[in-house]
């Protein structure tokens, strides 16, 4: 077992956690001792593949104000996101966009100059900052850039955490697996920001990279903390089938179209004034329409699609602010989508669940924050618009690196609880890397993303998650925790099984949240429970960890200035 400290300890190296140590870095003048730990080599987080655009207000002289951002966030979360957060959430974006622009980011621009925005669903304002369709890519490498002026700062590239250590509700540091060796290691530290990024991969047909397997979310919720909102999955209209690749919401914001078999642009049917640019859930749920009244497209492996139709854009256009998209869908397909509609439907894309925290990230726990989308905050409620999230990672980012380096300020640390090092050391090693388990857990993975892409996908009812969640609960009784690695140097079975014992958790939260909650809302559609139900249902779900599982109670929302109304497109 390896020992080493801290003063914080920030899990992940996406946006959140990159922004986070910067800030944190920042405020302290680069004195305080900052560890990264992060399972991927830190710049192959997640965000690198984040494509579209960031959300802020940078033309107020223009018509854009924070009053609409506001507005348009608000109505896109279904009236289910706290009004107090989603404004300190809007009021902070710009200066992000200006500070990433100071510290080198390539924004695309206007022919004069300024930096260019594009058109976004949800949003009534062109305001998603971009560059390119690679903007992810280009904000990771502008703040991991900004970062090596700081050498307090540590990356402990292939870490993989497995726990948080905390003492009479306080946060005392984490432990983690050092994959390149193997070895246990103890990270004392005085405070921690939580920002491992969603759980994508709780699905098979997903946007995501095999990496986003809830273990930050699980983490937490081992812990004692809530997860807020875990029923509320967004669904990607336009992931690339078979594989799943994002097509960026940006071929949309440029002016692409969606199609059926017939050729028609059938969102003049559900959102006559937005089309295209509905926000997620209303037009994920148009297209599933579509397929089940039989004006699917047959995709490139037999499953029904629809087709995103770009040829009136251009070659040059194309080329221009859709380069990714074309590479991808010309090497993943064969299809030159100059030439060609690309076959897409709705793919498993945002977690807007995530652990609890009050309006500046702080978790339950003292000392702990929770930051990007592991973070409920909650900004996008029932249903996140497009750009929002890189926006929320940067913002809550800085916000919680600030917060943390002031709280460290003259504290001395009290040393990490070694009842709970020993238990975790004993779950990991004892129990999966040596346990005696005899079912393939690649296996139980599968049957796990099988079912959740059948049954608690674009249309749920309560009988589809009752089915789903008895199968979940099966594959958490069988005795998946079989490692046929025993190796210690780069263990990737060893972390597959633990992340599959994250997935299992966490889809079992979602399902019994998504089962209880007996309404539509946002990305949560329930054929059996159609309409919205603000009398019973404006609340947050609440999860919390049980000896006899998962217990859901319920906190209100917090509404400032936009009582709900009827949400029309
Ligand atoms: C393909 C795609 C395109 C997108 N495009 C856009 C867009 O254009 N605009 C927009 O606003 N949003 C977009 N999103 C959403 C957005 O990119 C993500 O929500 C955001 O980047 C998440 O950032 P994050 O910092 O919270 O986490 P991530 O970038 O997911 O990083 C998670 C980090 O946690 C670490 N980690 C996880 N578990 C552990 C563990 N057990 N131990 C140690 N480390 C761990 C990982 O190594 C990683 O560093 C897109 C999403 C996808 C899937």
């Amino acid at each position: 077992m390896e020992r080493m400290d801290h003063d914080i300890v920030i899990l992940g190296s996406g946006l959140a956690g990159l922004r986070a140590a910067l800030e944190a870095s920042r405020v302290s003048r680069g004195r305080l001792d900052i560890g990264i730990v992060t399972k991927v080599q830190a710049m192959r987080s997640h965000s690198v593949a984040a494509e579209g655009g960031t959300a802020a207000v940078l033309y107020p002289d223009e018509g854009d104000s924070f009053e609409s951002h506001v507005w348009d966030t608000v109505k896109g979360s279904d009236f289910l996101a706290d009004q107090d957060a989603v404004e300190l959430f809007v009021r902070t974006a710009p200066e992000e966009i200006r500070l990433l622009e100071r510290w080198g980011m390539p924004w695309s621009r206007r022919a004069d100059g300024r930096i260019a925005q594009r058109p976004f669903g949800g949003h009534e304002f062109p305001r998603a900052t971009f560059a390119a369709d690679k903007v992810g890519f280009h904000e990771m490498q502008t703040l991991y850039g900004a970062l090596q002026a700081f050498p307090n700062v540590t990356f402990h590239h292939e870490w993989f955490a497995t726990a948080i250590l905390h003492e009479a509700g306080t946060f005392r540091g984490v432990t983690a697996i050092d994959l390149a060796t193997g070895n246990f290691v103890v990270v004392g530290a005085k405070a921690g920001i939580l920002a491992t990024g969603g759980g994508g991969r709780i699905y098979g047909f997903t946007t995501h990279g095999h990496h986003s397997t809830a273990d930050g979310l699980c983490m937490a919720y081992r812990a004692g903390l809530g997860l807020k909102d875990m029923e509320f999955v967004q669904f990607h209209p336009t992931g690339l089938v078979p594989s799943g690749i994002l097509i960026t919401e940006a071929s949309r914001g440029e002016g692409g179209h969606l199609v059926n078999a017939n050729g028609e642009r059938f969102m003049q049917r559900y959102a006559p004034s937005k089309l295209e640019l509905a926000p997620r859930d209303v037009v994920a749920r148009s297209e599933i329409m579509e397929i089940q009244g039989g004006r699917g497209i047959e995709g490139p492996d037999g499953t029904a699609c629809i087709g995103l139709d770009l040829r009136h854009l251009g070659k040059e256009r194309i080329l221009e602010r859709l380069p990714q998209i074309r590479e991808v869908t010309m090497k993943f397909l064969g299809i030159d989508p100059v030439d060609e509609p690309i076959p897409i439907r709705p793919a498993a894309h945002f977690t807007m669940g995530g652990v609890a925290t009050d309006v500046r990230g702080a978790t339950e726990l003292r000392g702990l924050w929770a930051a990007g989308e592991a973070g409920c905050v909650s900004i996008h409620g029932a249903n996140r618009l497009g750009a929002n999230s890189t926006a929320v990672c940067l913002v809550f980012g800085r916000i919680t690196g600030a917060e943390a380096a002031a709280y460290v300020r003259g504290w001395q640390g009290n040393g990490v609880p070694k009842e709970q090092v020993l238990a975790e050391e004993a779950r990991v090693y004892d129990e999966t890397l040596r346990g005696n388990g005899d079912v393939n857990p690649y296996d139980v993975r599968d049957r796990l993303q099988a079912t959740m892409d059948e049954n608690a996908y674009v249309f749920r009812t309560g009988e589809s998650l009752a089915s789903a969640l008895r199968v979940v609960r099966g594959l958490k009784a069988e005795a998946y925790r079989n490692v046929a690695d025993q190796e210690r140097s780069y263990n990737t079975n060893l972390l597959h099984v633990l992340e599959l014992g994250s997935l299992l958790d966490a889809a079992e939260i979602l399902l019994m949240a998504a089962h209880a909650r007996r309404e539509s809302r946002g990305a949560h559609a329930r054929l059996d429970a159609p309409k919205r139900d603000d009398v019973n249902w404006l609340r947050h779900s609440l999860a919390h960890r049980t000896s006899e599982g998962p217990s859901i109670t319920y906190a209100p929302v917090r509404i400032t200035k936009h009582p709900p109304v009827e949400r029309k497109y």
